[in-house]
């Protein structure tokens, strides 16, 4: 095998812009050999995402239907019991995923909050999942207790570059996203952050982005690429198609630029075909999110993923440490009876 790719954090625009004028096969090439290098290409892994709180969100995000800014229909939820939650993570587990990230629209966690949330970190790891949370801006000590309470990711998206971002959001600014996203790296957690494609931003706006996430002090460890879901209410409902194409090019670069990290096929899979999903695959992506519901918006099936899966020759990541033969153990036996319902497939 070839020598591995650097993981760099000084890319130039110009550099970026090279690899996106790279001829397609040329680029898929690339990324798959830089993919092959850090990871087993055969292998995806697997999340569930359950909104803990949904709706009356007080930023104005142009394309998501929880901000309260925006009149979508959207049923809202105050925050869960956490008996709810723990029971979800459950049934995650049960259908193959390893790790179950709880999202709440707010803008920052509010202090009485907190222990409810804490709570249910404590109860989904007990589980044997690895936890993710997303519940907006993060402040030192908030990011500490979180961390403190045993939570592996925190996810802060974002979004777009530097220069599309006010276009977007004006209820908070891209500095505030950084110092979040700080936080939660001096607190000893892992990143999840990534970006939307498709919301009128511009080719240059999109090597803005992945500079940003690349350019970190430390790559996130996990970078979602969402496409965005256009929900009718909100004021990204009538936005130009996305070239489906520049899709699977960003992810390319992206897996490129952060050789190391999980780029995950996130919100928008829902629209994409069997087959542009294979060509992401190909093209270095490597976590899916799966279950019913991508937050509010929907998420294929599980069973059509697996059947994917099943299709592609892809098995599903497993994240437990050879140590711990208790949780071994368990995840074998969820999928020996996934796989005796016939859903499943051999590993
Ligand atoms: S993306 Fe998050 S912060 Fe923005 S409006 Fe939606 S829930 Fe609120």
């Amino acid at each position: 095998m070839s020598e591995k790719a650097t993981i760099r954090h000084d890319w130039t625009v110009e550099e970026v812009q090279a690899l996106f004028d790279l001829p397609f096969n040329d680029l898929l090439f690339k990324a798959q050999t830089v993919h092959r290098q850090y990871f087993n290409p055969n292998e995806v892994q697997v999340s569930t995402l359950l909104s803990i709180k949904t709706g009356a969100c007080p930023e104005d995000c142009k394309y998501c239907p929880q901000s309260g800014h925006y009149n979508t229909g959207l049923e809202k939820e105050r925050l869960l019991q956490v008996e709810t939650v723990i029971e979800k993570a459950r049934q995650a587990k049960a259908s193959g995923s390893t790790r179950f990230c709880m999202g709440a629209a707010w803008k920052h966690p509010a202090d009485k909050d907190m222990p409810y949330v804490v709570e249910m970190v404590k109860q989904v790891k007990a589980l044997g999942l690895e936890t993710c949370m997303t519940l907006g801006m993060l402040d030192e000590g908030k990011a500490n207790q979180l961390a403190d309470a045993g939570l592996d990711y925190y996810n802060h998206n974002l979004d777009t570059s530097p220069e599309f971002y006010d276009k977007i959001i004006t209820t908070r600014t891209y500095q505030d996203r950084l110092d979040t996203l700080q936080h939660v790296r001096d607190s000893g957690m892992k990143i999840c952050s990534g970006g939307i494609l498709g919301m009128g931003e511009t080719a240059t706006d999109r090597i803005g982005l992945l500079r940003q996430l690349a350019n970190l002090p430390v790559q996130p460890e996990s970078v979602p690429i969402n496409m965005l879901v256009k929900v009718k209410g909100t004021p990204l409902e009538n936005v130009e198609d996305l070239d489906h194409l520049d899709f699977i090019r960003t992810i390319a670069v992206a897996r490129i630029m952060m050789p190391a990290s999980h780029v995950r096929l996130s919100a928008g899979r829902e629209s994409m075909s069997d087959e542009m999903q294979a060509m992401t695959f190909f093209a270095g992506a490597n976590s899916i999110f799966y279950g019913e519901c991508l937050l509010t918006t929907p998420n294929p099936e599980t069973h059509k993923d697996l059947q994917l899966f099943k299709r592609l020759g892809i098995n599903p990541e497993q994240r437990i440490s050879v140590d711990d033969t208790v949780q071994e153990a368990a995840i074998m036996k969820d999928l020996q009876s996934q796989q005796d319902q016939g859903i499943f497939y051999e590993a």
